[in-house]
C-alpha cells in the first residue's frame, strides 16, 4: 500500500507543476500540451482534440480488464484574479503557490485550485490505485467562461464507460449528483410614444437583497421588478396612469434588488402614498423575513417626457405580473433543494423599445421545455416577441446510482460510519453536457475542500487532499470488483 505522505506529496507536486503554466480560460495551449506529455508519461494513450481537451486512456490493472470503464474528469483552465495593487499578467505570469501547515494559497492572486487540484488528484489516482478497471481521464478547456470544452467534446469520448467522477466540486464531505440546466428567454416589444400633460412621479423599489439567481432563489427574497409591476397595477385601479419608463435589475442571473418607473397620473400624491404603503405591507407579509429593508420611494419629476401607448402599457404590466419569478418546484429527492426556478432579471426601456430578460433553471430538462412553451404563449398574448437564446441541459439525478452507493460506502468506512452529504445543485456543471451526450453515464461530482474560489483569497485545505485521493482510489478499487 502506498502511504499517505507519498499521496500528499504527489498531489501537491502535480498541482504545483500546473501552477507554473499560465492557464486563463481561452488560453490553454501550453497547459494542454503539458498534460498531453504528463498523461503519456504515467502510461496513458492520449488524444488532444481540436478544442485542446485532453482525453487519456489508462488500461486496467492485470485481472481487472472486465471491470466497467470509469471516466475521471476535471478542467485545466482557471479564473485569474489578483489583489488590488498586485501586478499580474495572467497570460504570462505563473502562480506563486504558498504552502502553510493548513493550506495551499497563492501570493496575491487566485490559486487555480479550481480545478488544478482536481486534475492533480486524477493524475495521482491513475498512478497509485493498485487495482482498477479501464480508466479514462478527460480534462477540458474553458470551463470557467462558457464550458465550450465540455460542449464540443465528441460524444465518442463519453461512450464505452459506465461511471464518471467529476473532480470540480469544493467539499470533500459532499457528493453532487445533479445540476440544473437553463435557457435564456428574452421578451421585446416596439413602443409608440405620445404626449401627456399629467403630473409625473418617480416610483422606486429599494432595499432588496437581490443575489445570485441559482444560489439564492430558494431564500424567499423579493423581486424588485415584479414588486413594482404589481404596485403599478394596483395604482391603475385607482385612476389613470401612464408609463414614461420602467427599468430594473442588473443581470439575467441576479435577483433584481432595485427597479424604478416614471409615470404620469391623475391620482393625487397623497393617494399614491397610501397605495404604496399598502403595497409595502403586502410585500412584507410575503417576503419580509428575507427582505426586511424593502421600501418604496416617491418623488415628483419635471419634464418627464412622453408616455407609451395604452395597449403597450397594459400588455407590459400583464407580462411582468404573469411571468412567474422565484421557485417553481422543490426537489422531490432532497429536502430544501430547488428543482425549478425562474428569475425575472432585467427590464430596460428606451424611446422605442422595451426588453425583458427571464432566466429559468431546472434539474429536469422537460420542465425547461414547459417554461419555454408557457413563455411563447405569454409573448403571443401580450404582443411581445420571444427570443429563445442559449440553452444548457440539466443533469438529472438518478434514483438508483451504483456509483453513489459505492462512494457513499467508501466515505462511511473512512469516516467512522458517517454519511457523505448527497446533493443536487441549482446551477450548471460540465456534467450536464456529458449527461446530454451519454444519458447512461452514472456520475458524481466531488472535490478537495477549498474556500474563496475565483478570488485572491482562494485556499485549498491540505487536510482534505489525502482523504479525497483515497476516496477516489478506493472507489476505483471497488468498481474493479464490478462486472461490466
Ligand atoms: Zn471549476
Amino acid at each position: 500500500m502506498i502511504d499517505d505522505a507519498k499521496i500528499l506529496e504527489t498531489v501537491i507536486a502535480e498541482f504545483e507543476a500546473l501552477t507554473h503554466i499560465p492557464r486563463p480560460s481561452g488560453h490553454e495551449r501550453a497547459v494542454s500540451d503539458y498534460l498531453k506529455k504528463r498523461f503519456t508519461e504515467i502510461g496513458c494513450t492520449v488524444t488532444q482534440d481540436e478544442a485542446l481537451n485532453i482525453i487519456a486512456e489508462m488500461p486496467a490493472t492485470t485481472g481487472c480488464e472486465a471491470a466497467p470503464r470509469t471516466i475521471l474528469q476535471g478542467h485545466m483552465d482557471m479564473v485569474c484574479v489578483a489583489k488590488p495593487g498586485v501586478i499580474y499578467d495572467p497570460l504570462n505570469d505563473p502562480i506563486k503557490m504558498l504552502r502553510t501547515e493548513e493550506s495551499l494559497t497563492a501570493d496575491g492572486t487566485s490559486l487555480g485550485g479550481d480545478d488544478g487540484i482536481g486534475v492533480a488528484e486524477i493524475l495521482t489516482a491513475m498512478q497509485y490505485t493498485e487495482e482498477h478497471g479501464p480508466l479514462r481521464a478527460i480534462i477540458t478547456v474553458d470551463e470557467e467562461q462558457g464550458m465550450s470544452g465540455a460542449r464540443h467534446l465528441d460524444a465518442a469520448h463519453l461512450s464505452g464507460a459506465r461511471f464518471l467522477i467529476n473532480c470540480d466540486s469544493e467539499d470533500y464531505h459532499i457528493m453532487t449528483v445533479g445540476s440544473a440546466g437553463s435557457v435564456n428567454l428574452d421578451f421585446s416589444r416596439m413602443l409608440t410614444r405620445r404626449e401627456s400633460a399629467l403630473p409625473a412621479y418617480r416610483i422606486a423599489v429599494e432595499g432588496l437583497r437581490g443575489g445570485h439567481s441559482g444560489e439564492r432563489i430558494g431564500d424567499g427574497r423579493g423581486n424588485a421588478i415584479r414588486t413594482l409591476a404589481l404596485a403599478l397595477q394596483t395604482l391603475a385601479g385607482h385612476g389613470k396612469i401612464e408609463i414614461v419608463s420602467f427599468t430594473g435589475g442588473t443581470a439575467r442571473n441576479a435577483i433584481p434588488p432595485t427597479a424604478e418607473a416614471i409615470i404620469r397620473t391623475e391620482i393625487g400624491e397623497r393617494e399614491i402614498v397610501n397605495v404604496l404603503v399598502e403595497e409595502e405591507k403586502r410585500f412584507h407579509a410575503l417576503y419580509g423575513t428575507a427582505d426586511p429593508a424593502m421600501k418604496f420611494s416617491l418623488s415628483s419629476v419635471e419634464n418627464a417626457g412622453r408616455v407609451i401607448g395604452a395597449d403597450e402599457q397594459h400588455d407590459l404590466i400583464a407580462l411582468l405580473t404573469l411571468l412567474r419569478t422565484g421557485v417553481h418546484d422543490m426537489s422531490r429527492l432532497h429536502v430544501d433543494k430547488v428543482e425549478t426556478s425562474a428569475n425575472l432579471g432585467v427590464i430596460t426601456m428606451d424611446e422605442s423599445e422595451v426588453h425583458v430578460q427571464f432566466f429559468p433553471r431546472s434539474s429536469v430538462n422537460e420542465r425547461l421545455d414547459e417554461i419555454v412553451t408557457m413563455a411563447e404563449t405569454l409573448a403571443k398574448r401580450t404582443g411581445f416577441t420571444l427570443t429563445v437564446g442559449a440553452k444548457s441541459p440539466a443533469w438529472r439525478e438518478r434514483e438508483h446510482s451504483t456509483l453513489v452507493k459505492i462512494m457513499g460506502e467508501v466515505y462511511a468506512a473512512q469516516n467512522g460510519g458517517a454519511a457523505m452529504t448527497v446533493e443536487s445543485i441549482h446551477a450548471g456543471l460540465e456534467t450536464s453536457w456529458h449527461a446530454a451526450k451519454n444519458p447512461e453515464l452514472d456520475m458524481v461530482s466531488i472535490g478537495v475542500t477549498a474556500h474563496g474560489i475565483h478570488t485572491p483569497e482562494e485556499r485549498v485545505e491540505i487536510a482534505a487532499i489525502v482523504p479525497e485521493a483515497k476516496l477516489m482510489m478506493e472507489t476505483l478499487r471497488r468498481i474493479a470488483e464490478e462486472k461490466s
